[in-house]
């Protein structure tokens, strides 16, 4: 692919390429793979285990069971990895946690806020 379609490739792998021998970075590539699954598994089960949470912007403690349930189910987090051409840089991690004060402070004018279907509210 490499070869044939250089904009659909990794400027990494291309810099590799021009370095190394094909199969020396067909095998480094492989193991970038690799190391990126696994990175996602971890994170996966990280996730899994999250039992609180602080908000970025405002420092309020989030969690499931707290006197305030509705903290933890309104929170927004945002997580991934800045692909090729990404504004925040090629393979960086980004990540954000907000309370729902802050989503609505800080997002407010562009959320989308829509009263529940039907005329009571219930569907
Ligand atoms: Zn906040």
């Amino acid at each position: 692919m490499a070869a044939t379609k250089p904009e659909m490739t990794d400027s990494w792998v291309m810099k590799l390429c021009r370095r190394r021998h094909k199969n020396i970075a067909a095998v480094a590539l492989a193991a970038k793979n690799a190391r990126t699954a696994w990175a996602l598994l971890i994170r996966n089960q990280v996730i899994k285990e999250v039992a609180a949470c602080t908000c970025d912007r405002c420092g309020r403690r989030m969690t499931p069971d707290a006197a305030q349930p509705y903290e933890w189910a309104e929170k927004l987090s945002i997580a991934f990895r800045g692909g090729y051409g990404s504004v925040f840089g090629d393979g960086n991690d980004v990540s954000i946690d907000l309370c729902q004060h802050c989503v609505r402070d800080t997002l407010g004018e562009w959320l989308r806020i829509e009263p529940p279907d039907g005329p009571t509210g219930v569907e």
